[in-house]
């Protein structure tokens, strides 16, 4: 025991101090590349969510609910991306009540862009080590994983909840997992957080694989 025992709030509490000032840096990263590309931030998100789903068309409520955003706000923004002649709303073919919307050329180029740009974050993280850097990446799953049980946000392509996912079935203490869908080998530096080739398991493999992929331990770096 130590008086810091009494005097410490709880470890929980200040990590998400911590996450919030990385979270406005984070912000202020996601203004300034907007910015550049004539964009709010909530419009560059929606153009970079629409652009990660590929050719299928998505509609409104979809990216409302997948961007945590009211819907209003969300057709706000699409209608201005439509304006800019970066989305194209038409038709939905399963539902003709509803709208279809997809990414243009244009768009795609925009969200490259954006993309590539190094943010002062990135360069922050890029000053981890590799193990590191691995750690984090698999305790941030395990964050967003207990946050969508919550219900706080929606289903994520993460390759844990992936179909294709194989947890832990190679003794290569590097490449541990395997990725059916291309059938390879990978270890925890290559896992996933918005797949496009995500297909959603069924609630058996997803607990199976939930437990073999919780059950890895890594070196603390110090006593915890
Ligand atoms: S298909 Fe994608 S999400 Fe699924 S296991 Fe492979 S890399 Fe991960």
């Amino acid at each position: 025991m130590t008086p810091f025992d009494a005097l410490s709030t709880p470890v929980y509490r200040r990590l998400r101090e911590g996450l919030d000032r990385i979270g406005a840096a984070m912000r202020a990263d996601q203004w300034g590349l907007a910015e550049d590309s004539g964009l709010s931030p909530t419009q560059a998100h929606v153009l970079a969510f629409v652009a990660g789903r590929g050719a299928k068309g998505m509609r409104v409520r979809s990216i409302a609910e997948h961007l945590g955003v009211a819907q209003p706000t969300a057709t706000e923004s699409i209608a201005a991306l439509v304006r800019k002649g970066l989305l194209t709303k038409a038709s939905d073919p399963d539902d003709a009540r509803a709208a279809s919307i997809q990414i243009t050329g244009a768009g795609q180029e925009i969200v490259r862009g954006i993309g590539l740009a190094m943010t002062s974050t990135e360069r922050a993280l890029e000053t981890l080590s590799s193990k590191e850097q691995t750690m984090l990446l698999h305790l941030v799953i395990k964050t967003i994983r207990a946050l969508q049980i919550a219900g706080a946000i929606p289903p994520q392509r993460v390759c844990i909840s992936c179909r294709y996912f194989r947890a832990n079935v190679h003794d290569d203490a590097e490449l541990p997992h395997h990725c059916a869908y291309v059938d390879a080998p990978f270890g925890g530096r290559h896992l996933r957080l918005d797949c496009n080739e995500h297909g959603e398991a069924d609630q058996g493999a997803l607990d199976q694989a939930w437990k073999a992929f919780s059950g890895i331990a890594y070196d603390l770096p110090m006593s915890a």
